[in-house]
Formats: structure tokens, sequence, C-alpha cells
């Protein structure tokens, strides 16, 4: 229901990916939501880390003040509105992939999930969760691991585009990986989100309520594209893999 994700840099990063999250998260309360849920990378960690709860924020925040996160580079946030799944705590998001290095967060609903779930179980992938967007998280995670870069780990960017382009339906997915801690990726079909453009920091946010204490200057992202952010770089393509150089900027003129 509501997204926020967000990049710095190793100087700038500590506990801001997690604040950024939780003010975020906040700050989209007002669309209503069932559960909420956060992840968080950083160079030299094993796994993506991520805590989740259902019910109201302050569960959530509870529970990281039990036992907190370690600091992070980059981050992603998520309130659930349950379509596939009742609230628990198990369906919450984020999702993890396989493997355990990549967390995704989801809005909408993935209209082929039964069939993808159904072939990812035929090749052993086991699921913890009701919900079709760990179909996407375990469909990433296999995919990353066929998309090599040239530093030799795997290219999320372009997994995710990969994925997308195999998910009917409607999304906003953002992801983040363990092993190239320093960025967030993001997709869209028929679900909207924004690039916030900070400084030596960037936003992604289903509105531009998520990000706006940090920064007004916004991005639009237009309808079937792929985007990855990090402290200094937005990078956004089509679902063909194509540049796309003329995202509209806009300053929002409201706090
Ligand atoms: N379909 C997903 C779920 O049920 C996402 C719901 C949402 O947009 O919050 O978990």
């Amino acid at each position: 229901c509501g997204i926020i994700g967000y990049a710095g840099s190793i100087k700038t990063a500590c506990g801001k990916p997690l604040e950024v999250c939780l003010q975020g998260l906040r700050r989209l309360e007002y669309r209503g939501y069932d559960s909420a849920g956060v992840a968080l990378v950083a160079p030299g960690m094993h796994g993506v880390a991520v805590r989740k709860k259902a019910g109201r924020l302050s569960n959530l925040e509870k529970s990281l003040a039990n036992r907190p996160l370690p600091d992070a580079t980059a981050g992603i946030g998520h309130t659930r509105w349950a379509t596939n799944g009742e609230p628990s705590d198990v369906n919450s998001h984020p999702h993890v992939s396989g493997d355990g290095h990549i967390a995704i967060i989801h809005n909408g609903i993935i209209e082929n999930a039964n069939s993808l779930k159904f072939d990812l179980q035929t090749e052993g992938f086991s699921f913890v969760s009701a919900t079709d967007t760990e179909v996407a998280a375990k469909l990433l995670g296999k995919v990353a691991q066929r998309v090599i870069d040239e530093t030799g780990h795997p290219d999320i960017f372009e997994a995710l585009r990969r994925v997308a382009c195999m998910l009917t339906g409607a999304f906003t997915i953002l992801a983040v990986d363990d092993r190239q801690p320093d960025i967030v990726v993001g997709a869209r079909h028929d679900s909207p989100l924004v690039i916030g453009l900070g400084d030596g920091e960037n936003f992604l946010g289903s509105d531009v309520a998520a990000f706006v204490a940090y920064t007004k200057k916004a991005m639009e992202l237009r309808q079937d594209t792929v985007v990855r952010v990090s402290a200094d770089d937005v990078t956004v393509m089509d679902f063909q893999g194509n540049p796309v150089t003329d995202s509209k900027r806009f300053t929002v003129d409201w706090d």
C-alpha cells in the first residue's frame, strides 16, 4: 500500500536508511494498512536484514527498539494492505529470495502468481507466506543468479527488468540486495512510483509524501519502467531495456 526506498553512501548512511523508511511509512499511514516492514543492506552483510510486523507501525518500531537492525547504506519500507494472504507477520513485506540476499516490497496484485509459484515449486523452491509478492521475490532471486555483472555480482537491476516482463497484473516493486548494498531498484506497471532527488542520497516513494520531509525535488517515472537509484545516480530503463532519459522533473510545492 505504501512504499519508500532510500539509497545513501557509507559516509552519510548509518542509521539514516531506517530513519527515512520509518518516517516515510508514518507519512504514508493516511492510506491505511494492516502491517509494516523494512529491509536494510550494507557492505559486508551476509543476507539482507529484514523486520516486519502485522498491525500498527508502532509494533514494528517496538520490535526494532528491542532488537535493533545493523547500520545500513540503503533500505526499503512497506505498509501492506493485504490482498493475497491474511494480515500476519509472515505475510507482511518485505519478502526474501531463496538465497536470502534479496528483499522485495510490492504494492498491487500479481495476477499470474499462482502459475509462477507452481513452476518455482516444481523446481524446488519453497514458500513461507500466502502472498503473490513472495513469488516475485523467489523469481527475482532465481533470475539474479543468472545475470552477473562485470564485478562478478548478480545484476539486480537487469534481473528486476526481466522479472517485470514476466509478471501480469498491477505492481510497484522495490528491491535491495546485500551484494549491491549501494542501490535500490524499482519497477512499476499500473501502480505509482516517484523518485525523490536528494543531495548525495536518493529516494523512491509510492507518492511524494514518502520523502517530502527530505527533498522537494522529484522525478516522475513513466508506466512500464525500471529504475536504479544510488547515492548520486538515477538510471531509468523501459521494460525492453532501452534507456529513458526524458523523465519529467518537478518540485513538490507542499510539506
Ligand atoms: N498483493 C500484495 C499482498 O497481498 C500487496 C498488497 C499491497 O498493495 O499492500 O501482500
